[in-house]
């Protein structure tokens, strides 16, 4: 029997829209909707999943594999039931990686030239020249997490002309950047960095990592940047160094809790700018054509680049 793609979107249209990117790219490859009530399992099937609810969990260890449609799979992983054995691959793709490296691009630049002041201003029609001088190329960027997206991050930034060093768990070489690695070289790295950005996965090593001792080692008024999960940081010490001028500014497209609620001081904060994780989604088209080369990888028995270790949380 051939791979077929079990699809468990929410709602007809959201189907529709993933059925109609698969016909795109691979016409001859079995679709169907986990919610058509004449579904029946077969030997060959993959599932598309990104929230799945509850009654799902005993169809989803039936699979031959299971795609999530975002990069992170904490909130898989957080499941009880959710089935451990069956090979998990998140999305990714060369376009999820340079929207993120685009994303960061200009939040690195907001940052040095001070954007959300000049919205503010524009807001109340001040023209007030608050000159900054800050350049890519006397700019230390620090970038936590050189996987998929970190590394393409980073060496986009360092093409740019920014000095680019990197954290990761194990020790390895990324081009263009000096790369530290555990738990003991935190500190190293950090020192000196001016702007911080985060793109490490939701693991428990890395829950509310950053805090106020995490920002002290910061260069004074360093910038930060979370692309990665609100869950890494300690929302009340990053306004703190918001407040107490340990940060010039943050850019922040995830937060704790999503989507984050309209009393949160981080909404009005004059030296936040706030998006609503967006920093990277690929075109449905582009998503649908990474599955058909997951399950085509997964069918010839390979091992997928983006295969989740399950023990370790990413
Ligand atoms: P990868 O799994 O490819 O890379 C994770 C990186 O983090 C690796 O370099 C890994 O180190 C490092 N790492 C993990 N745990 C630790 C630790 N305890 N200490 C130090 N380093 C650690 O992930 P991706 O690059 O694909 O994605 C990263 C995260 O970005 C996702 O998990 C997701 O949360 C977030 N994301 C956000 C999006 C958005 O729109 N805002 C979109 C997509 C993803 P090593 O290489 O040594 O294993």
């Amino acid at each position: 029997m051939p791979a077929r793609i079990v699809i468990s979107a929410d709602g007809h249209k959201a189907f529709e829209s993933w059925r109609q990117a698969f016909a795109t790219v691979a016409p001859d490859l079995p679709v169907c909707s986990w919610f058509d009530p004449a579904w029946q399992l077969q030997p060959d099937d993959y599932a598309l999943v990104w929230k799945p609810d509850m009654e799902h969990m005993e169809r989803l260890s039936s699979m031959k594999g299971i795609i999530c449609t975002g990069a992170g799979i904490d909130h898989l992983l957080a499941l009880p039931n959710f089935p451990r054995g069956v090979p998990l691959v998140r999305m990714g793709g060369e376009q999820t990686a340079r929207l993120m490296a685009d994303y960061v691009l200009w939040a690195v630049i907001s940052l040095l030239r001070g954007a959300r002041t000049w919205a503010i201003q524009q807001q109340h029609a001040v023209w007030r020249n608050n000159v900054c001088s800050r350049t890519s190329d006397t700019t230390r960027v620090g970038v936590m997490g050189l996987g998929h997206l970190g590394a393409f991050v980073a060496q986009d930034l360092a093409k740019m002309g920014f000095h680019v060093s990197g954290w990761k768990r194990l020790p390895s070489d990324v081009k263009g950047v000096k790369v530290w690695s555990g738990m003991d070289s935190l500190p190293g790295f950090l020192a000196g960095v001016d702007i911080l950005v985060n793109l490490l996965p939701a693991t428990h090593a890395t829950k509310g990592l950053i805090d106020s001792d995490f920002f002290s080692h910061l260069s004074k008024g360093a910038g930060f940047i979370n692309v990665g999960r609100g869950h890494h940081v300690v929302q009340k010490d990053l306004l703190k160094a918001l407040d107490d001028g340990t940060l010039c500014g943050a850019v922040l497209d995830v937060v704790t809790p999503e989507p984050l609620p309209a009393e949160s001081a981080l909404w009005q904060h004059p030296h936040v700018i706030l998006t609503p994780h967006v920093a990277s989604e690929a075109s449905r088209e582009m998503q649908a054509r990474y599955a058909v080369d997951v399950v085509a990888c997964l069918e010839r028995g390979e091992r997928p680049a983006l295969l989740c270790d399950v023990a370790r949380g990413y």
